[in-house]
């Protein structure tokens, strides 16, 4: 008789770079295989709604190709041919590639590279704790969130907004620049609900027709670029029509004379002509917004992908405060929650190490930087060793043909620790293999909500292929390898070596940057801890309490009370008014780390304690549009 099948429930978070880090139940077949996956029913944001794609987790997670040895490259770059190895003999090999790029060009020739592929804490940011030991080259980014957070930021001051679950208590949400209904299903979740309890109506703003469109009451479609003309014109009528809240402007906000006049001539003609929307659409989403207090804009990741996205993102962002919105629950803009959890990250980062006298080399200059560009070099050597970890370059990385050219160089040392043979993998010297989010223990922040959330390790990553020591030429005593990486599912004798047993497998992040710092004598208390050790750490020195009080309640409402969220005190300005007339420059010059504590190259996320001088005023009024 056929053993019966045992399906357990474990609990986890979505680590993709997708704002709604969605709090899932995870099947967990016979202890050791996933099943499905289910957003968690009693998380009240995620409320049981996952995407489809990581529903069907198990597909990725169990898929036959997935990478579970090491792999050493044997004929030219590119050419598809390697040799396996074990694990502990990569990392020795990348480290003697690191220490021998360092004697010849200095410690900054290294450039650890790494994105969004986990959004974990620990698996994530746990390669800046080497680079910060070791000096290496910093990593400015990111790719795809400056332009958004910087022009939100320019006028609110800080990187928050209301609680996301208002838009339940809201009459009118806008989602601009996100396709909530394919890659944040909880925002369509909480729109349509406030839609069948209250009437509420749907406006989508996008480049192309796409699936939230098709749910809205009013689909905008705009030429690309173009939603700062779109608000301008949208406030131009606010103003026009006698829906300007003029309490609200002379309270909490900069210049809201000198805005209604800059906006005179920016009429609904005028931007039809530039948004390629039509005059009736424009001024039909205005009455919508003038007639609506309690109107909530969720501004999304679109404004990012063009090159005046700041400014567009700004003007968006400008409108509730035109119509004094921000006074509603379920009113006002919100768009990321990064500065609400001040999470310290001085231990899992290393930022107690950061030298800041080191190079930032722009993560999406890569192809320049790999290309001995000297203005994106900084003056400083050449990039002839990288390790990269959640992000594969090659393929998303912009200037394609320049970032190809760069890998190709033979002086270049590539390590790639992935999951999968990817454009980048395929042209890296060493491949390690990456275990995925189920098989790893880390903590998760909501972007697009207020939840700190547990993922801890479910099941074990796959076995590794047996390796064979002669294709290595190397006895490698099996004890030693393994502890030095806290491998955790092998029994592991004295006298067992690589190549009679298998000691090949995915390894975590964490596990190959603390075994790398072993070999580069990199010293940080941080290399010494366990995945769980930091995220204990880090909750207990944040404030959030401990491992084992997340453990039991799986997640952490981070939301602050109303008034904070909605700026009713004033926003996160010295003077407390929200910036229709941003020190641009002055922003630009924000290139320190976020709100001082990730370690990570971006714009500070809270300008009330980091931003220019109480004293400094914008010498005249300036916007992109
Ligand atoms: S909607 Fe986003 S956070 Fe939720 S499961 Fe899908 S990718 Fe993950």
């Amino acid at each position: 008789m056929n053993k019966p099948v045992s399906i357990a429930t474990g609990y986890s978070a979505c680590p993709h770079d997708c704002p709604s880090t969605c709090a899932l139940n995870v099947e967990i077949i016979d202890g050791t295989r996933i099943g499905r996956l289910r957003g968690a029913p009693d998380n009240d944001y995620t409320a049981g709604a996952i995407c489809a794609k990581v529903a069907r987790y198990a597909e990725r997670i169990h898929h036959p190709d997935r990478l579970t040895s090491a792999l050493r490259r044997k004929g030219a770059r590119g050419s598809g041919e390697w040799q396996t190895l074990p694990v502990e003999a990569a990392l020795d090999e990348i480290a003697r590639a690191f220490d021998k790029a360092e004697a010849r060009h200095g410690a900054e020739t290294v450039w650890p590279y790494y994105y969004a592929g986990t959004m974990g804490l620990v698996q994530r940011d746990g390669i800046n704790r080497l680079r910060h030991a070791k000096c290496y080259s910093g990593q400015f980014d990111t790719i795809c969130t400056n332009m958004a957070w910087t022009g939100f930021v320019a006028g609110t001051g800080k990187l928050a907004g209301p609680d996301p679950r208002e838009i339940d208590s809201s009459d009118l949400v806008i989602i601009w620049g996100t396709n909530a209904a394919a890659t944040q299903v909880n925002v369509m979740t909480h729109a349509v609900r406030a839609r069948k309890k209250r009437g509420a109506r749907i406006v989508a703003i996008d480049v192309y027709r796409n699936a939230t469109m098709a749910q809205a009451d009013l689909a905008l479609c705009l030429r690309p670029g173009t939603d700062g003309a779109l608000a301008c014109a949208v406030m131009h009528v606010l103003f026009r029509d006698n829906h300007a809240d003029w309490d609200f402007l002379e309270t909490f906000t900069d210049r809201p004379r000198d805005l209604e006049t800059h906006l005179k001539d920016r009429t609904p003609q005028w931007a039809a002509a530039i948004t390629g929307l039509g005059v009736e659409e424009i001024e039909t989403f205005a009455q919508w917004i003038g007639t609506t207090p309690r109107s909530f804009f969720r501004l999304g990741y679109g404004f990012t992908r063009s090159r005046n996205g700041a400014f567009n993102m700004h003007a968006a962002a400008s409108i509730p405060c035109v119509t004094g919105a921000w006074k509603h629950e379920g009113g006002g803009a919100f768009h990321n929650n990064g500065a609400i959890f001040k999470i310290d990250q001085t231990m899992v980062a290393g930022l107690d190490r950061r030298d800041p006298s080191v190079r930032m080399l722009d993560q999406s200059r890569i192809g320049a930087v790999l290309c001995g560009e000297s203005a994106d070099l900084k003056g400083g050597p050449p990039v002839t060793a990288m390790l990269i970890q959640n992000t594969n370059p090659v393929c998303v990385a912009p200037d394609q043909r320049v970032v190809k050219a760069g890998f190709a160089r033979d002086d270049l040392f590539i390590a790639v620790h992935e999951q999968f043979m990817t454009e980048t993998a395929a042209l890296a010297d060493i491949v390690l293999p990456a275990t995925m989010f189920l098989e790893h223990d880390d903590i998760y922040k909501g972007g697009g909500h207020q939840y700190l959330v547990l993922g801890p390790k479910l099941v074990d990553p796959p076995a590794g292929c047996l390796t064979n020591h002669q294709t290595v030429g190397t006895d490698y005593p099996m004890k030693n390898a393994m502890s030095a990486t806290g491998y955790r599912n092998s029994e592991i004798g004295e006298n067992d070596r690589v190549g009679v047993v298998s000691v090949n497998g995915p390894l975590s992040n964490h596990q190959v940057i603390c075994g790398l710092a072993k070999r580069l004598g990199a010293e940080h208390p941080g290399f010494d801890m366990t995945e769980r050790e930091h995220i204990d750490w880090m909750l207990r020195n944040s404030g959030w309490g401990t491992l084992a009080e997340l453990e039991a309640n799986r997640w952490i409402d981070c939301q602050p009370p109303f008034d904070e969220a909605h700026y009713r005190n004033g926003f996160s300005w010295p003077d407390g008014k929200f910036r229709f007339s941003p020190d641009w420059q002055a922003l630009r010059r924000q290139t320190g780390p976020l709100t001082g504590r990730s370690g990570r190259g971006g714009i500070c996320l809270n300008y009330r304690t980091t931003g220019p001088s109480r004293k400094k005023k914008p010498r005249h009024f300036r916007s992109g549009w």
